[in-house]
């Protein structure tokens, strides 16, 4: 099973070795998702924005 990205697609083997580090693991009940650097940034937007509707 190859990890990719779950919003772009893009596989983790395609990135080089230091940009692969940068991939953020997302885990839930559903299971295991990874993000690329790019994806995560907008993806950690959203997590942090969720927490907070939560919070509040
Ligand atoms: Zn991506």
């Amino acid at each position: 099973m190859t990890d990719h990205c779950d919003r772009c697609g893009t596989p983790k083997t395609d990135t080089d070795p230091v940009e692969a580090l940068s991939w953020v693991r997302d885990t839930d009940e559903r299971g295991t998702r990874w993000f690329c650097p790019r994806c995560a940034r907008d993806h950690l937007r959203s997590i942090e924005a969720k927490l907070q509707s939560e919070w509040w």
